[in-house]
């Protein structure tokens, strides 16, 4: 009830603006996809179609929220970020991150027959999320690369891991065997071992991880007189990289320079 008594209890929310001008990123990140991926027979170490899942996800997140500019993925995470100057939800964290992990939460399971029409989803994934409030331009510059390499590393290893364990080693065994080793010993026994060239046979999308941002494309349309009307068409581009965090991919995406700004070490 409006204006009752008892409304004072609204001054207790916790109070969780993100001020300007902090860059807001939202990150979400499956629980216990672990389990979740062995339950439901993902191919290891990298599931085509679960990922590509994750993908349509993002997709629909862009499309519904037009504050949000970029997103990153791989894995079972996805993070999201928003244009500097957004207003959205008076910038509350609760609020957007509760939105668009629930969004996206609905979309993976309303979206799930489609992309696996001989599986059937048994139980209900979740979904968490955070805000990560970046001080500058120079801060989500370092968060994206931290990001992308989790994902080079956790692939690589997953990559070796599931080479052993197709041919036979049991897992602990493989897990003794990679214990300690460097990213150079990795790849060394990719190729020895297996004869993986591991840029050259394992998919970008797979060592990289996807991108998809928002980019405006100007349309003109021609009106019954003749007379030409320019109109901005939103669209989404899907974009794989090496390096996100690197000046030359960064400041080559106009979109991204104008919303969040220039990247200006690498
Ligand atoms: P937490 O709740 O702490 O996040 P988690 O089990 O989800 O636990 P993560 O570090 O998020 O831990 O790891 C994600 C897990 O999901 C990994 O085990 C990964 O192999 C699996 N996974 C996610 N996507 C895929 C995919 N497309 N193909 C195969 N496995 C996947
Ligand atoms: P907001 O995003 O601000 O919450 P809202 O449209 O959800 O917008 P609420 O104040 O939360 O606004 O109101 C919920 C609305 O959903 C009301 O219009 C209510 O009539 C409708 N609604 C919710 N549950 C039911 C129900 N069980 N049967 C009929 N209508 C319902
Ligand atoms: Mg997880
Ligand atoms: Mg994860
Ligand atoms: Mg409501």
């Amino acid at each position: 009830m409006a204006n009752s008594k008892y409304e004072y209890v609204r001054s207790f929310e916790v109070e969780d603006e993100i001020m300007l001008p902090n860059i807001i990123i939202v990150r979400i990140d499956g629980r216990n996809f672990c389990r979740f991926s062995k339950f439901h027979e993902f191919e290891k170490p990298n599931d085509m179609k679960a990922l590509e899942l994750m993908n349509l996800c993002a997709d629909a997140v862009l499309e519904k929220f037009p504050d949000i500019i970029f997103s990153y993925g791989f894995s079972d995470e996805y993070s999201f970020v928003l244009k500097k100057t957004t207003k959205f939800y008076q910038r509350r964290a609760s609020k957007i991150h509760s939105l668009i992990v629930s969004f996206f939460t609905s979309v993976y399971v309303n979206k799930w027959k489609a992309q696996f029409p001989q599986k059937d989803l048994r139980y209900a994934p979740s979904f968490r999320s955070r805000v990560i409030g970046c001080a500058s331009i120079e801060v989500l510059q370092s968060y994206l690369l931290w990001r992308q390499s989790e994902c080079h590393l956790n692939n690589q290893y997953d990559t070796c891991f599931w080479q052993l364990i197709k041919s036979g080693k049991p897992e602990n065994e493989a897990e003794e065997m990679l214990k300690g080793s460097l990213k150079q010993d990795r790849n060394e026994l990719l190729y020895q071992s297996f004869n993986i060239n591991y840029k050259k046979d394992i998919p970008e999308i797979f060592r990289q991880g996807t991108c998809s941002l928002r980019t405006v494309e100007d349309i003109v349309k021609y009106k019954e007189d003749g007379s030409a009307v320019k109109r901005c068409k939103r669209k989404f581009t899907r974009v794989y990289s090496e390096n996100i965090a690197s000046r030359r991919f960064w400041n080559n995406q106009l979109c991204l320079v104008k919303e969040l700004g220039q990247f200006t070490e690498d």
